[in-house]
């Protein structure tokens, strides 16, 4: 079989390899489709927190090929998606329900590949049969929507608020899609002008296109009453620099979701005197909880975001960097690789 190997920044290949044999527990699903992700964009440009090499990608969905002794919920032939991570449920901070903490997680890399091994805890936990009616590339679309409704779940969000999302990815778009669906005007920020017209597909009530802003915090205050600032802004693009730009556009006593990822040892400067008398949180969450992941699972099969609108190209895994690239001009939202 055929997976991908990341070995350094622009360095990742396509590889044989052997079929896994599932273990006690386990299952293998032959993959029909794996999806690219910011993350994987990140990890390409700039390498991740793991040392390289390590299998690549996170985002599948496919049918079991194989099963390990001691599997009851699944059987080869059931058309499954398995969510990349699961907790321990045993370590202090999955004991105070702070799952995206847990001290010993199970991360499963390696989406991109023809076969993929599921270990036991994951098939257990968060591995999930798919309705007959719903699509392999909707499927796979749980992991970053599931990630998406955890930031979403950690905002204070009323209805009738306004809401500024800062950044259009995939992530970004999904987070215009779930505040909408709770009630708020939402403002979509982003520089590019397909994001931001499927941002207002997805229910954004304004786009600010920030290549021509020249002030990108004062441009989404101007659309509040009194230029008060936004309820909640939410930054999804992993940069430190819109970690502050969110900061200067929330009103006083509001909420800045730092959700993406940056890079290792960027820091962010913060007016003390505007965080103390204005009463803003600053809150960071990362990945999510199994909770969020049902959650997650359930608004797919509800429709409250569609593959069509998420999931642009077909490549086969040998194009993958292609695909990985494509992605990164954001000219697409999300690329899939499909699988015979
Ligand atoms: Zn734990
Ligand atoms: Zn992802």
């Amino acid at each position: 079989m055929k997976k991908v190997m990341f070995y350094a920044p622009k360095d990742i290949r396509v590889e044989e390899s052997e079929i896994p044999i599932p273990g006690q527990g386990e299952i293998v699903i032959k993959n029909k489709v794996s999806l690219t992700c910011g993350t994987d964009v990140k990890i390409y440009m700039r390498g991740y927190r793991w040392d390289p090499p390590f299998s690549f990608g996170h985002e599948a969905s496919g049918v079991v090929y194989a099963v390990g002794e001691n599997v009851e919920k699944f059987k080869v032939g059931d058309r499954v998606v398995a969510h990349n991570s699961v907790p321990c449920h045993e370590c202090y901070y999955c004991k105070k329900a702070q799952h995206s903490l847990c001290e010993n997680p199970i991360f499963n890399k390696g989406a991109f590949t023809e076969y993929q091994l599921i270990p036991e805890r994951i098939v257990r936990q968060n591995t999930f049969l798919i309705p007959a009616e719903m699509s392999f590339k909707q499927a796979a679309l749980l992991e970053p929507f599931s990630c998406a409704v955890y930031g979403a779940s950690e905002v204070p969000i009323e209805l009738g608020d306004t809401v500024a999302v800062n950044g259009c990815g995939p992530i970004g778009l999904m987070f215009v899609r779930l505040c909408h669906l709770r009630g708020a005007r939402v403002i979509a920020c982003d520089k590019s002008p397909e994001r931001l017209e499927m941002a207002k597909k997805l229910g954004a009530a304004h786009t600010v296109n920030i290549s021509e802003a020249e002030d990108q915090a004062q441009a989404v205050r101007e659309l509040t009453e009194k230029k008060r600032g936004v309820d909640v802004a939410i930054e999804a693009v992993g940069l430190s620099k819109v970690w502050s730009i969110a900061l200067n556009m929330v009103r006083a006593g509001g909420t800045v979701l730092c959700f993406g990822g940056t890079p290792k040892g960027e820091t962010v400067e913060v007016d003390t005197t505007l965080l103390h008398y204005s009463q803003i949180t600053m809150k960071g969450v990362f990945h999510t909880t199994p909770r969020h992941v049902n959650a997650a699972f359930e608004l797919l099969k509800m429709g409250a975001i569609r593959e069509e609108d998420f999931v642009n190209n077909e490549y086969p895994i040998e194009r993958i960097e292609e695909a990985i690239l494509e992605h990164s001009r954001g000219k697409v939202i999300k690329n899939c690789i499909v699988y015979k």
